[in-house]
């Protein structure tokens, strides 16, 4: 690790960061917890010490230090997640900080394209202001887009111009970032051989009006691109940049980085469909918006959401494709443990419309009364299948069990499968014992916990794990014991850990213990003992545990040997009889020894 790096890790505040992600909650003295983002899970077996600047998860064993976090997190390599963590730290930047010329390249690349993306919203910002963006504001104001809502979702205007926005950007990159961005198309050709020569680039976005999408620390990556006008000419309603390296379509919830703080605070998140509902109820105090783009769901997005809440709102058109889109998105949250309640508006209007209407305190009761997803599928199978036939019956049960064998949890599947067969009016036993099965179907994960270590192998865990002088002295009497005789050590189920904590400098670059274990199954050992840690142990602790350690070795070798002397005296191998004693007279000495060695004397 390099200067910088390691200066940035102590400077960095690794509950802070990582509670930038995720809900964590106080769980200890150092320590937090919090729903795993790497895994799927109910309940939280997400930890992070705050003295020791590591997180651990029980559940998946993903584990490390601040950077590991934020590069796992954003999908970034290790000195972009340096870069990262030093910008939310305030730190700022060296001029060069990266490990080979590919992860500068790729790093560069990637700067690069924030940079242009980001002249780009502030050109189309400017293009809406300027005399050419009159129809666009023209637009806006017809859908009740306020001036305030234009500036704080920086809606912009692309002009009717194939050329404005690269003549803006040409200068700042060249042509092969130009063309990375997304932002341009070109009409590429083949030569003979196949091969594909590049064509003009012209500006993508004409005659549009745009609307930047960011990611969750608010930075532009990609835009969606409303036609001003309809018709053949116009080209489709709604177009969005390509696949980017920056961007990919299923890993952005639309308005995430605005509304994560409300979500956390009021503890759900208000799902809608279009940036435009999205806009309109956040503008009117209804912070905890986020939008899917108009698509169902997609697990990326799931795991984005997850770490700011589990419990979501669904507002999204009543038609059918908003149903259908509603109903998918259900389907993987439900699948995920999510608990999840439906709006559906009075007079089939959408959130922005409803909003403008009937006003924003309407729309806020129409949260409150929002319908328990069950309620709700149970509803929405009654219409699609109308009628009290059992043909009837049977569509609307098949429509159901899916959903229901979706739940996680046990109860909620039996109270869902309950409800419907009382508000189907299931009467008949098969349809019943169909339910019946469906909720008994899912089983919860069970977590498998390492947690088989000693009270001195704790002792030993802890000791090994001292860092920056305090406690020297316990450390390396535990040092010096394993080093001295590992064989009286390796009978524990934590030695291998041991054994690499105590080839550890405790002073220099490999400083953090969770970094000298590599082994998952050690480090879970590890960050249990990490975890709960309160002092470290003194040096008579420590003594003690190594005495006892090695009483018990000694003497599980000592009933070894004698029960391989009664082998050899009834074999009449009497020269191996003398051997064996010999040991065990060694032995005897050992523990002797062991019994006499006088306490280390402490220091205060
Ligand atoms: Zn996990």
């Amino acid at each position: 690790m390099s200067d910088f790096a390691q200066t940035v890790k102590q400077q960095a505040d690794i509950v802070k960061v990582i509670g930038g992600y995720i809900r964590l909650r106080k769980a200890g003295a150092q320590n937090y917890s919090g729903l795993c983002p790497f895994h799927k899970e109910k309940s939280p077996s997400f930890s992070v010490h705050a003295g020791r600047q590591f997180y651990h998860c029980f559940g998946c064993g993903q584990s490390g230090d601040v950077f590991s976090f934020v590069g796992k997190i954003e999908n970034a390599g290790f000195p972009e997640a340096v870069r990262i963590v030093a910008q939310k730290c305030g730190i700022p930047l060296p001029k060069r900080e990266f490990n080979s010329p590919e992860e500068a390249a790729e790093a560069g690349q990637r700067r690069k394209l924030l940079d242009l993306h980001e002249t780009a919203a502030a050109w189309f910002e400017e293009q809406l202001r300027s005399s050419e963006g009159a129809l666009a504001r023209e637009y806006l104001a017809g859908r009740g887009v306020s001036a305030e809502a234009i500036k704080t979702f920086r809606l912009g205007y692309a002009p009717d111009n194939f050329n404005g926005l690269r003549d803006r950007l040409a200068p700042l990159a060249d042509a092969d970032t130009l063309r990375a961005s997304g932002l341009f198309s070109s009409k590429d050709s083949e030569d003979q051989s196949g091969n594909v020569v590049p064509g003009r680039m012209y500006d993508r976005f004409r005659k549009r009006v745009m609307f930047p999408i960011c990611n969750e620390s608010g930075r532009v990556i990609a835009f969606t691109a409303r036609a001003l006008e309809t018709g053949d000419k116009a080209g489709p309603k709604y177009i969005n940049s390509p696949e980017t390296p920056l961007y990919s379509k299923g890993q952005v919830l639309f308005n995430l980085d605005k509304a994560k703080a409300a979500v956390r605070s009021m503890e759900f998140a208000l799902l809608v469909e279009g940036q435009m509902d999205c806009i309109s109820v956040y503008m009117r105090g209804i912070q905890n918006v986020i939008a899917t783009s108009g698509t169902a769901f997609t697990e990326q997005q799931v795991g984005l959401l997850r770490r700011q809440t589990t419990n979501v709102v669904v507002n999204f058109d009543p038609d059918a494709a908003g149903a259908n889109a509603a109903e998918k998105s259900i389907g993987l949250l439900t699948e995920e443990g999510f608990t999840i309640k439906v709006v559906t508006l009075d007079g089939g209007l959408d959130p922005d419309r409803f909003i403008r209407e009937r006003g924003v305190e309407a729309y806020a009761a129409a949260i409150r009364g929002a319908r328990r997803q069950s309620d709700y599928l149970i509803e929405r199978v009654r219409q699609k299948f109308p009628g009290a036939s059992p043909d009837a019956k049977i569509k609307q049960m098949n429509d159901l069990l899916p959903h229901i064998r979706r739940i996680p949890q046990k109860l909620e599947r039996d109270q869902f499968a309950h409800d419907a067969a009382q508000k189907l009016g299931i009467d008949s036993a098969v349809l019943r014992e169909e339910l019946r099965q469906a909720a008994m179907k899912r089983q919860d994960h069970i977590q498998a916990r390492a947690t088989t270590l000693t009270e001195v192998e704790r002792v030993l865990l802890r000791a090994l794990a001292i860092t920056g002088g305090e406690n020297e002295a316990a450390r390396r009497l535990a040092v010096e014991a394993i080093v001295a005789q590992p064989a009286r050590f390796e009978h524990l189920g934590a030695f291998p850990c041991l054994w690499a904590l105590a080839g550890r400098r405790a002073d220099g670059q490999d400083r953090d213990p969770m970094d000298a274990v590599e082994d998952p199954a050690q480090r879970a050992l590890l960050a249990e003992v990490l975890l709960q840690e309160v002092e470290p142990p003194s040096e008579g602790e420590v003594h003690s545990a190594i005495l006892h350690i090695q009483e018990r070795a000694l003497e599980s070798q000592r009933r070894a040997v004698i029960a391989l002397i009664g082998e050899a005296e009834a074999g009449g191998d009497f020269a191996e009889v003398v051997l064996l004693t010999q040991q065990k007279m060694e032995l005897d000495r050992a523990l002797r020894q062991l019994h006499n060695q006088e306490p280390p004397h402490s220091h205060s």
